[in-house]
């Protein structure tokens, strides 16, 4: 049964409510927050000298980096691409991915995509703008699953070349390494590279269909604990939140009303769902909570 406001005047579409808006404006606002400051993190402490303790307060980047001198993160793809390539093992590089792995494992995988990655603000720039102006049509058509073969490849291509190869190429690590660095224009020829091939030739086209990054923290988010529990008995099959997902294959009602939960590690947790949602069908919480829909629950299998 909907829960719905008498009063509304957003008509049949939650996500023109006004109190809608303002749950998704402030979650956008707090994920941008989050994103930034990790990134003003790397450029003070590269660019302003920023100390804690008397150590540098986070050097490196997003692919390897040192917190306060003593705490090792780094990029688990990154880190498999290298070992794929040769390079030794060390132990430094080896912790600091296994704890980077049981950090987003437990937040839910590919919290990493929506949450931390910068590339994040320019995709969702390129949906905004997108949206802005009744641009609809793609140039091309792909499987989402081409990620997955691309991360393949990625691993393949370092064995072959004894480097890290997405890394080379990829417009997220130019975009942070210069942002943190301040060299060349590699950063911005990523940003505008990803922002016109999403506006223009395909929705969603980087992060939804090509990154092999997202693609490695899609596999992880197949057994993420934090995930989007879903309560099929809510539902009212509106359908807003399709109208805000990144990711909507991952929103198949009937499946979620199965597990209880949206499974797909091609979620992101980016809450957007849950924002819009005028029944709180979908919130947050670990897995283990999820309630599947019982067999004589009719809705399942609408
Ligand atoms: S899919 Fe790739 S570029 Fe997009 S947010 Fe995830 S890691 Fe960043
Ligand atoms: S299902 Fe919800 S949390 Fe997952 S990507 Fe879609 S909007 Fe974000």
């Amino acid at each position: 049964m909907s829960t719905k406001n008498a009063s509304c005047t957003a008509g049949s579409d939650c996500t023109r409510c006004p109190d809608t808006r303002m749950r998704r404006w402030t979650l956008a606002l707090v994920r941008r927050v989050l994103q930034l400051s990790v990134l003003a993190l790397f450029i003070g402490t590269a660019r302003l000298g920023w100390k804690i303790a008397g150590e540098p307060l986070l050097s490196g980047d997003f692919s390897a980096s040192l917190l306060a001198g003593t705490v090792p993160f780094a990029d688990p793809f990154a880190v498999l691409q290298k070992l794929a390539a040769g390079h030794p093992a060390e132990s430094t590089m080896l912790v600091g991915a296994l704890i980077i792995l049981v950090v987003y494992a437990l937040l839910g995988g590919r919290v990493f995509c929506g949450w931390m990655c910068p590339m994040n603000m320019v995709t969702d720039a390129a949906a905004a703008a997108r949206s802005a102006t009744g641009l609809r049509a793609d140039m091309l058509r792909l499987d989402r699953r081409a990620r997955y073969v691309l991360a393949l490849v990625s691993l393949i291509a370092s064995v072959i070349t004894g480097a890290a190869a997405f890394e080379w190429v990829s417009p997220q690590a130019f975009l942070w390494r210069e942002a943190v660095w301040g060299v060349g224009l590699g950063g911005i020829a990523a940003v505008l590279g990803v922002f016109a091939f999403d506006l223009a030739v395909l929705q969603r086209g980087w992060c939804g269909h090509l990154c092999p990054l997202g693609a490695f923290w899609s596999l992880v988010g197949n057994v993420g604990l934090v995930k989007p529990i879903f309560r099929n008995d809510r539902c009212t099959r509106c359908g807003d939140c399709l109208k805000v997902c990144p990711e909507p294959q991952v929103l198949n009602f009937k499946r979620a009303g199965q597990r209880g939960m949206i499974a797909s590690g091609e979620c992101t947790n980016c809450g957007r769902c849950a924002a819009v949602c005028p029944e709180n069908a979908i919130f947050f919480a670990p897995r283990f909570q999820a309630k599947k829909a019982s067999d004589n629950d009719t809705q399942v299998n609408r």
